[in-house]
């Protein structure tokens, strides 16, 4: 469906400089396909997507869609621009009409639609969303998930052929992101070709035929997103899909402050997004203390999030100690506050592993 090969972007600074931001892209994307895009923040993911609906034309490279060079002089933008949605952080509704007005406007622009036609595809297509009883409400009264949702449908209503996603959750409170990501997993199911620019690992995996991985202006690995994910090929890819969030923590003996250390791991737990465990680790760390303490050696307590698997692990370490320091008493007393308890001895030392979530 897309052909992409050579693909080139280079921004002239107003000093004169310039910046390269797509080396060189290139690859093939079928009809059906569910393609994630990740990698780090500055790499040209975005880029991509506006070089390839042409909001941003490429400078180098050629773009092949349904058989056609859109790259080509004279070739009219508005063709491709009916068969490519796009669907961006920030919804970026028309503030000053209804949510179905919102809807309907292309169609009945662009498409030649008959208003009553336009009007009863845009209900069902606000009803696929799930946000049909808003159909005449503004969208400022709406919430950031309701407004994505709108801004879906709004894409769908001109029948697309593909739809490109760029970050579709990234501006959204927490709490919202799943009812925007089902409806674009609905999508994948129903067949829809989607290119979706996320950090949202989880649902990267779940949904996507392939992954490319962005890094330095080109696709720096490509594959099944089981693949890229659980056998990234180069390391770089592991670094990033595997990321793990850690905050490490070095006690040398009682004076440490370890009021600190428990509102750190608070802070860590809401940073990440972990808030059922902000209050149960800085309360463990509480119990643990006394029998690290009185083995009289620097202690390491670790924190570790792992975003794709949704792992959170507390770890306490010791160097040169070969048994556990806990007795059956603190065994009992914890258990009940984590997953599951691994005590085992390291090439260093012992490891108290708690496994939180
Ligand atoms: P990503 O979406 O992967 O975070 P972007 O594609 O937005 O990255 O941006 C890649 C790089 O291109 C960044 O360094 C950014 O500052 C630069 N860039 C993006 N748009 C412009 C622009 N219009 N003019 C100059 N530089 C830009
Ligand atoms: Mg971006």
């Amino acid at each position: 469906m897309i052909s992409i090969s050579h693909l080139s972007k280079t921004y002239k600074n107003p000093d004169g400089s310039t910046l390269q931001v797509l080396k060189d892209v290139t690859c093939e994307i079928a009809s059906g396909e569910v393609i994630s895009i990740i990698g780090p923040s500055g790499t040209g993911k975005s880029t991509l997507l506006r070089a390839l609906n042409l909001l941003d034309p490429p400078t180098g490279g050629s773009i092949i869609f349904d058989g056609e060079d859109i790259l080509a002089k004279g070739y009219p933008i508005h063709r491709m621009r009916q068969k490519m949605g796009m669907v961006f952080q920030g919804f970026n509704l028309f503030e000053h009409m209804t949510v179905l007005e919102n809807v309907i406007y292309a169609p009945c622009k662009i498409r030649k639609m008959s208003p009553e036609q336009a009007r009863s595809e845009g209900m069902a297509l606000l009803r696929k969303v799930g946000i049909a009883e808003k159909a005449d409400a503004s969208p400022a009264s709406l919430s950031g998930g309701q407004k994505q949702r709108v801004a879906i449908a709004r894409c769908l209503a001109m029948r697309p052929e593909v739809i490109l996603f760029d970050e579709p959750t990234s501006a959204l409170d927490p709490t919202m992101v799943g009812e925007v990501l089902s409806v674009i997993r609905q999508l994948a199911k129903e067949g829809m070709t989607m290119l979706i620019v996320t950090h949202e690992m989880k649902f990267a995996r779940d949904v996507s035929t392939r992954v490319f991985y962005m890094q330095d202006g080109i696709i720096y690995e490509d594959g099944p997103a089981k693949q890229v994910f659980e056998a990234p090929r180069r390391s770089a890819t592991k670094d990033f899909v595997q990321r793990i969030r850690k905050e490490v923590f070095e006690i040398d003996g009682p004076d440490f402050d370890f009021l600190d250390m428990g509102s750190r791991i608070q802070q860590f737990c809401l940073k990440y997004n972990i808030p059922e465990i902000s209050n149960r680790a800085p309360v463990l760390c509480q119990m643990m203390m006394p029998a690290f303490l009185e083995i009289d050696k620097p202690l390491t307590v670790r924190i570790t999030h792992s975003e794709l698997f949704g792992d959170v692990f507390l770890d306490f370490m010791v160097e040169d100690l070969g048994e556990s320091p806990l007795d059956a008493a603190l065994r009992k007393e914890i258990a009940p506050l984590c997953k599951d308890v691994i005590e085992e001895t390291t090439t260093r030392g012992f490891r108290v592993r708690l496994k939180m979530e």
